[in-house]
């Protein structure tokens, strides 16, 4: 354990996060208090003055590092901005160690660049501003500019203001994966009650496109769960309701997300191309067997390799794979393995996670067991990963991190010349509406921000209930609650001020 405390209220998440992020092993607890009460070996005080800070590091009660800095405590975010570079370099020369990402503990580091670059920087200043500014190294600097480049281009023509891009939700999986902390049922048990869902689901959309008629569909995303534990008659009842009820005109992209590919078939298949539909994801997370089935994923290498090919066969031109680096009982060469049994499968874009122990998975649970097992991710994998993408003609396009990831680093989507996933894009930047609908989906409304608010947006988030039977129940409920959020956003329906 870490004892933090601070002398006002300021900051304590960040605070957290970047000990954290030196400590992952560690429990961390941030304080505001003036005096040290628990009995910890590492200890670390932040007194803020108004125009003040002072940071100490004690060890055994003898302090090891300190340091100060200006601020002007009234400048929230240089203020944040001037603790967490003081911060880090104390931690830094306490440890010995540099991150790679340096005070950057957000999951969107991208946004940043992108801002940089939207505010009239060139290249290299953006990049030179990620490593003063923020510590970054200089590769994520490099790495974060170059897709944020990429993620202007995809995102050209999209219109952020009259468009929108919808989320629809299938919470069902064959098993559980060890990892697992999404929204997701095991299709056994829910099997009977499938059609209510649908029934529940189409209800939702046919508010949502009432709803949006005005608007612009830019984006389609069904995901999960896994869609493809839909039959085929409810694979078809769902895409008939999207295709029918929206106005597809301005449709730029429309994925289905396979997953499992033990769920996938010929019959689903054929259903997603008689809807124009060739844009899937099969996700080994990684090809070998023996992780597979540590991470109770019930399926094989094998199958993996016989649902791609089927796709290919039946003309699907856009097939995404997900693999996860830092699985229990992975090293360099298990990684470059899959890496090599991809690279024969010959992905149109790949994206490359760093596992990360959410609370809610059952990995947390058991998570001594599996460390015994050894869960590693370095410098080396991340960077064997990348050269086997630029190998295959693999771009990186969007970035994304997460808390607890294995080694502190990020998930990395890469892609061919034109492949790059634009609903990716969107629900990492943040740029437009993303209507949800299904069990536990997020529905995120962008509008004009206020001075100050990050990227010149505000943010807010209407939530469905993550229990199935509940969804089932009070769909109206979930319906009504969006409705009074969008009378206030947008005016009431009836006026038509969509
Ligand atoms: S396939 Fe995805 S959603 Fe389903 S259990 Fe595995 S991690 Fe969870």
């Amino acid at each position: 354990m870490i004892e933090v405390i601070v002398n006002r209220p300021s900051f304590e998440y960040d605070i957290h996060s970047l000990v954290k992020a030196f400590f992952p092993r560690e429990d961390v607890s941030v304080r505001v208090q003036e005096a040290f009460t628990e009995e910890t070996k590492l200890r670390i005080s932040l007194h803020f003055t108004d125009d003040k800070i002072y940071i100490a590091l004690l060890e055994q009660g003898e302090e090891k590092q300190s340091g100060s800095d200006e601020i002007c405590y009234g400048d929230r975010k240089e203020t944040k901005d001037r603790m967490k570079r003081l911060l880090y370099r104390i931690l830094q020369a306490y440890t010995g160690q540099s991150l790679p990402w340096g005070t950057l503990t957000g999951i969107r580091p991208t946004r940043l660049a992108m801002l940089m670059l939207e505010e009239g920087m060139s290249n290299v200043e953006a990049a030179q501003n990620m490593r003063e500014k923020y510590f970054a190294s200089k590769e994520k600097a490099v790495l974060s500019v170059m897709i944020a480049n990429r993620e202007r281009y995809v995102l050209r023509d999209i219109d952020y203001q009259h468009g929108y891009s919808l989320y629809v939700g299938i919470p069902f999986c064959p098993s559980t994966c060890l990892y697992c902390s999404f929204t997701s049922y095991p299709l056994s048990k829910w099997e009977k009650r499938m059609d209510e869902y649908m029934d529940a689901l189409c209800k939702e959309l046919d508010y949502l496109a009432r709803r949006f008629r005005k608007k612009k569909l830019n984006t389609v995303y069904i995901g999960g769960g896994t869609p493809t534990t839909l039959s085929p008659e409810r694979m078809d009842r769902l895409l008939a309701k999207i295709q029918g009820s929206f106005d597809t005109s301005y449709l730029q992209e429309f994925t289905v997300e396979a997953g499992r590919p033990d769920s996938i078939t010929r019959e689903k298949l054929q259903v997603l191309l008689d809807h124009h539909i060739d844009r899937i994801s099969i996700n080994p997370q990684t090809m070998n067997d023996e992780t597979l089935k540590v991470i109770g994923r019930h399926h094989t290498v094998q199958q993996v390799k016989d649902a791609f090919h089927l796709a290919r066969e039946m003309g699907f031109h856009h097939i995404n794979m997900d693999l996860i680096v830092g699985l229990p009982g992975e090293g360099y060469e298990d990684v470059a393995h899959t890496m090599e049994e991809i690279r024969a499968l010959d992905p149109d874009s790949v994206t490359v996670h760093s596992l990360a122990i959410k609370r809610a998975a059952r990995l947390n649970l058991f998570k001594e067991k599996y460390e015994e097992m050894g869960m590693e991710n370095n410098m080396q994998i991340m960077d064997l990963t990348a050269r086997c993408c630029a190998e295959m003609g693999l771009s990186p396009y969007y970035l994304y991190r997460q808390k607890n990831m294995a080694g502190n680093f990020e998930n990395v989507g890469y892609a061919k010349v034109d492949k790059a996933g634009i609903y990716n894009i969107l629900i990492m930047e943040e740029k437009q509406t993303i209507l949800a609908a299904g069990a536990g989906a997020m529905t995120k409304f962008v509008s004009p921000g206020r001075p100050g608010d990050f990227g010149g947006v505000k943010i807010e988030r209407v939530e469905n209930v993550k229990d199935v039977g509940q969804y089932i129940s009070r769909i109206d409920e979930m319906i009504e609650r969006k409705e009074r959020f969008f009378t206030e956003h947008m005016g009431p329906e009836s006026a038509d001020a969509v």
